[in-house]
């Protein structure tokens, strides 16, 4: 590396003996750093050797009860409790035989920014840096994926709870007037209303009670057969919540269900937000990355006319956690929501306070880390064409699992297969309880990690394949486990 000149300065560091945390030798750390990456590659590498899951045993528990370190010990032999005591015992979702909950797998790539990201030790909320420029980027090939403006605002958080959170507090300000963050939502506020189907994740429910605005006020609508918000059930809960006196505000659709991963009709429920003058949110979480697929794409169309969308690149992005996005059309409308003066926060027009975006005035957060980093070099490294073909194959594998779980009589599938969750049950007397088991039993075995859920009222072993590790061959191996597991527990 070259290093700037301008940058000298005049001055020795002399630093009180003993002060500063950097090593006292740089080449004991970056040998041992060195074995800490290449053993990471072979984890990665390898991870098929390894079960997909196992419980923490009763001493790996009592490790994590150790009091507060108040001597040193060396990087290596904290490194060595790493190995032995995290590393095995980690939730498995890296795994290709994860397939519980919408949970993306992470790349060497993430890995790798997510390193350089820490060593910049970047603060993303404000000032003159590349590091937002990175992020603005983003924001621009997010504005560009969608079809949204120019004027669109975008801003890394947490995950889509986050980004959900946002939505609504936007959608309230936009309502209420930017006077109701100094006075609360009140009288106005207590007449909202908010719409999002039954199968709406959630933290849509826990957005609205943190806003202020209260679980109550958002009216869970029925879906149809596909799992899809029923238009004209939506139409009716807003047309007789008006006519009752109250403020239909917001309607939340859905881009990939949690449990079946059903897409609301988009551009129905568009044009129903444009005709009612409410806000139209998009919970994206995972399947908003859809768009990366030209075979999928098509199926989120009416996405482009929300008036803000949440995503998250940690699941079918493949980002590492955490990297959720919110995108929101009106970059005014979001700042109103967030922004406060602060004398420590002033802007100036030159210097390393200058810079025209603020990340802080458009969320909660003041101190932020440079998500954006290891989602820059995902899309760079792996483009969106390869990401989309990811995506794709993760549908295909769906397709055929269930093609598999059709021909099968012992199993019964659950919710028709729209994107890459399958939902489906072992056949038996006492299903609920029986297949309950077998996913416990699957999950313990390491075989695979499916999760359940429940359709319809009964309860369906889930598997999400949002892991681009996962092949056939993980699907075969669940597929089986779950027949002789299944037979096991039918008979017991
Ligand atoms: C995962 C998910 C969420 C929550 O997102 P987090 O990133 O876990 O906060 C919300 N909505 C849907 C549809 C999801 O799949």
């Amino acid at each position: 590396m070259t290093k700037p000149d301008t940058a000298k300065t005049p001055h020795a560091p002399q630093s009180l003996a003993g002060t500063t945390l950097d090593p006292a030798d740089w080449n004991t750390t970056r040998a041992q750093g060195h074995r800490m990456l290449d053993d990471m590659f072979d984890f990665l590498e390898n991870l098929r050797e390894r079960p997909t899951w196992q419980p923490m045993t009763k001493s790996v528990r009592d490790h994590f009860k150790e009091p507060l370190p108040q001597l040193a010990q060396s990087l290596e032999s904290v490194y060595e409790e790493f190995t032995k005591f995290i590393l095995p015992y980690s939730s498995g979702n890296v795994h290709p035989g994860f397939m519980g909950w919408v949970q993306g797998g992470g790349t060497s790539t993430g890995m790798l920014a997510e390193m350089l990201a820490a060593g910049l030790n970047a603060n993303l909320g404000g000032r003159d840096h590349a590091p937002i420029a990175v992020e603005n980027q983003i924001t621009q090939w997010m504005r560009q994926l969608f079809g949204f403006p120019a004027e669109a605002s975008g801003l890394f958080v947490t995950g889509a709870s986050m980004a959900n959170l946002i939505a609504v507090l936007v959608a309230r300000t936009e309502i209420l007037g930017k006077i109701t963050r100094k006075t609360g939502a009140g009288a106005e506020g207590a007449k909202l209303r908010a719409y999002a189907s039954v199968a709406a994740h959630s933290c849509v429910t826990r957005a609205m009670d943190i806003a202020g605005l209260g679980s109550d006020a958002l009216r869970l609508i029925p879906i149809d057969s596909s799992h899809c918000m029923d238009m004209s059930a939506l139409q009716a809960a807003i047309t007789a919540d008006k006519k009752a006196g109250l403020e239909p505000f917001l309607v939340v659709g859905t881009a990939g269900t949690v449990d079946v991963g059903a897409i609301d009709d988009l551009k129905s429920i568009g044009a129903l937000c444009r005709k009612e003058g409410t806000w139209f949110h998009v919970d994206g979480a995972f399947g908003a990355l859809a768009a990366f697929s030209p075979e999928l794409a098509p199926r989120l169309t009416g996405i482009e006319g929300a008036d803000s969308i949440a995503l998250d690149f940690h699941k079918w992005g493949q980002v590492p956690y955490d990297a959720g996005f919110v995108l929101v059309r009106d970059g005014v409308k979001h700042r109103e929501a967030f922004a406060t003066p602060a004398a420590y926060l002033r802007r100036e027009t030159r210097g390393l306070a200058a810079g025209e975006f603020w990340p802080c005035d458009y969320g909660p957060d003041l101190s932020r880390g440079f998500r954006a980093l290891k989602t820059w070099f995902t899309l760079k490294t792996y483009g969106t064409e390869h990401l989309g073909r990811m995506i794709t194959g993760t549908c295909t594998l769906a397709q055929y699992l269930e093609k598999k779980i059709l021909a099968e009589p012992k199993l019964e599938l659950m919710a028709p297969v729209q994107l890459n969750i399958v939902c489906f049950r072992y056949r038996c007397d006492d299903s609920d309880k029986v297949n309950t088991e077998i996913v416990a039993d699957i999950q313990e075995s390491g075989i695979a990690a499916p999760s359940t859920t429940t359709i319809n009222g009964k309860r369906a072993i889930r598997a999400a394949l949002f892991n681009h590790r996962t092949q056939t061959c993980e699907v075969d191996a669940l597929f089986d486990a779950v027949l002789s597991f299944g037979k096991k527990r039918d008979k017991t």
